[in-house]
């Protein structure tokens, strides 16, 4: 029987390409989205991931998840839109939700429908995260030791050896709520750590982005719209990668394919306050325990990744694929 699939994004251009892969690979069952606040409001990623998920052909289901982080305030998104994303999360090609986008949809239903599915499915149940780690945070809240049942959760988030992208020490997606990351990192969790550490050493060129604008349907000429402006910003913003890195993605991947990284045992937390914030590094407390649950990827094989990520993408792209 296949592992399911749940996958919690905040969609995002790199979320939009997670979930193409998830869509199209064989491996696991894809059995929901979660979508929290993150690249823009929750209303409006919620909005991209169905949009996206009905583009993309697929019968998968979305759950809204949390709009605030756990402690913080949430952040202004008028005031502060994504250089890399667009104020939208999606290039600014779909602008403000409107109401009968969210219709339906009831912030932190998401919370409910993961513990649903670790009683459900237990060990064969995989969770992937990919934005922030509020909806992960409120599970264990809500019930705490939840996680030691489920199969394995590979999240995008932190920076262990690298330097973040956010500042020095904070990785995006860990600097949105650094909190949710050490309660989550904290608890211990069958989780491992997929951070700039291993997501900075995969690429997605502008050679990739003249394939898929060379497809031609309705479904590449989106896609390769979001990867076109995400490529613009990267190439002021981070032009050593020479394109942009596949962050969340990689996840994915990591889920699919474990021997394609290479992890080290690791207690982990994060720092949550002054010039170190949301920096993800080894939990000092838990220097003499032996026993570990959690992990940090320091290496990945990347061309391996990327050969089955563009294959799987490109099918779904084409029309050929898509669950
Ligand atoms: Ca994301």
């Amino acid at each position: 029987m296949k592992k399911k699939m749940i996958l919690s994004v905040d969609t995002g251009i790199d979320d939009a390409l997670a979930i193409a892969y998830a869509i199209g690979q064989q491996e696991m069952e894809l059995i929901g989205i979660t979508v929290s606040y993150g690249m823009s409001i929750v209303e409006n990623t919620y909005r991209n991931t169905k949009k996206l998920v009905e583009l993309l052909g697929a019968q998968v289901p979305v759950y809204m998840g949390s709009a605030v982080p756990i402690v913080r305030p949430g952040r202004d998104y008028k005031l502060a839109g994504s250089k890399i994303h667009g104020q939208d999360g999606m290039a600014n090609q779909f602008g403000d939700y409107e109401p009968e986008d969210v219709a339906g949809a009831v912030v932190e239903e998401s919370v409910d429908y993961i513990i649903d599915s670790i009683h459900t499915y237990g060990k064969d149940l995989v969770l992937v995260t990919t934005g922030p780690m509020t909806d992960l945070a409120r599970v264990i809240t809500k019930e705490p030791g939840i996680l030691d049942q489920i199969g394995a959760v590979y999240s995008m988030v932190g920076a262990l050896a690298a330097p973040g992208n956010v500042n020095p020490y904070k990785e995006a997606n860990a600097g949105m709520d650094p909190e949710a990351v050490k309660l989550v990192l904290e608890t211990e969790p069958p989780l491992t750590v997929i951070g700039l550490d291993v997501t900075r050493k995969t690429l997605m060129s502008f050679a990739d982005l003249k394939r898929w604008q060379a497809i031609g349907t309705g479904r590449s000429d989106f896609l390769a719209k979001l990867v076109e402006y995400y490529l613009d910003a990267y190439r002021v913003m981070h032009p050593y990668l020479k394109g942009c890195a596949l962050h969340d993605p990689l996840a994915v991947g990591a889920a699919l394919h474990p021997e394609w990284i290479t992890t080290i045992p690791m207690h982990l937390t994060c720092v949550t306050e002054g010039e170190a914030d949301g920096r993800t590094c080894e939990n000092l407390e838990k220097c003499d325990d032996t026993d570990y649950h959690t992990c940090g990827a320091l290496f990945v094989d990347s061309a391996a990744f990327e050969e089955n990520f563009f294959e799987t993408v490109e099918n779904v792209l084409a029309g050929q694929a898509g669950a």
